[in-house]
């Protein structure tokens, strides 16, 4: 809540608010969990110690825009060290039992994040420092991705790593201009990061089917030990960065989809993006739900641009390499 971006700025303290009130309402029972910041030796699993000492210096002298997205103030440091401490921390707990479900409702987002450099609102990369985290303890780990933007500090975290496996569903052409089809991993993780690119206007039936036609045969193919989630809400149609076209339901029908294929206790939800306030909450709620309630109500999707020929593209690049 003390990391402060800046009037206007839609990365906002209101954010966590809306998203726990969306938990708190989900009908689940709830228990809370506050790390303690990250030591170092856990953020350079993932950072260049030189850019970590860089930004702590940075916020230390009172922080600033670091580029014209992203910017610190003094308590963003702890904030960012609490945000990329919460997924271990809440992995931990999880091994040892505590819940059938994560959720990493923390700022400043991670997946922009890359080795050096904080971009696209994110100072590190909350994800994959977590991924990260469950590989030191010789876990298997897949992420999902289904924030409207495309993950490029995750991808480029793992892209030759063959024991995790990077998915993510994003609109073509907006920030931060990656995320290519044929950007499938390379060398022993060739065919282990997939994506699915799709344009302004796509709306949940794409995704659904996405998700039931690539997404689900891949990741139980691949046999996570941990499924992590980059959550970000702002495919949402009331979003008002990006241009998609899902509503709540949407994301409880994916959330749905996922938990059918994973063991309870094994996989964890983070926020990413996601800036209207109102789709926030209804659609961390959803995602609860649709994870945890056998009997999730399934709403209709809704229909959006026709996107056929999206889908055969990429099952023609996702079938060079797992069975569709
Ligand atoms: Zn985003």
């Amino acid at each position: 809540m003390h990391h402060d971006t800046g009037i206007g700025h839609p990365e906002r303290p209101a954010r966590i608010e809306a998203v726990v009130r969306g938990i708190m309402n989900s009908g689940s029972l709830v228990d809370h969990l506050s790390p303690e910041p990250a030591p170092i030796e856990l953020l350079t699993t993932i950072h260049d110690p030189s850019y970590v000492g860089a930004l702590e210096q940075f916020c230390a002298a009172g922080g600033g825009a670091i580029d014209a997205d992203t910017a610190a103030v003094s308590a963003s440091w702890e904030a960012a060290l609490r945000a990329a401490a919460a997924g271990p921390a809440v992995c931990d707990a999880m091994a040892a039992g505590a819940a059938d479900l994560g959720y990493v409702a923390m700022r400043p987002p991670g997946h922009h994040a890359t080795h050096n450099r904080a971009m696209g609102f994110c100072l590190f990369n909350n994800v994959a420092v977590t991924a990260a985290h469950l590989r030191a303890q010789g876990s298997r780990v897949a992420i999902v991705d289904w924030d409207v933007h495309h993950g490029n500090g995750t991808q480029a975290s793992f892209y030759s790593d063959p024991d995790v496996l990077y998915v993510s569903i994003h609109q073509q052409g907006i920030y931060p201009g990656t995320g290519s089809l044929e950007d499938v991993g390379k060398d022993a993780g060739l065919g282990h990061n997939l994506n699915i690119p799709v344009p302004a206007r796509t709306g949940g039936t794409f995704y659904r089917r996405a998700m039931e036609d690539l997404v689900v045969p891949v990741v139980s193919q691949f046999e996570p030990d941990w499924l992590l989630i980059s959550s970000g809400y702002d495919g949402h149609a009331d979003d008002p960065l990006a241009g998609l076209e899902l509503l709540a339901g949407d994301y409880g029908y994916m959330a749905h989809q996922l938990a059918s294929i994973v063991a309870p206790g094994s996989s964890v939800v983070f926020l990413e993006g996601g800036y209207d306030l109102d789709a926030l909450e209804a659609a961390a709620a959803a995602t609860v739900q649709g994870w945890l309630d056998p009997d999730y109500p399934i709403d209709p999707a809704t229909a959006g641009v026709s996107t056929d020929w999206y889908l055969e593209r990429a099952t023609d690049v996702v079938g060079r390499f797992w069975r569709l």
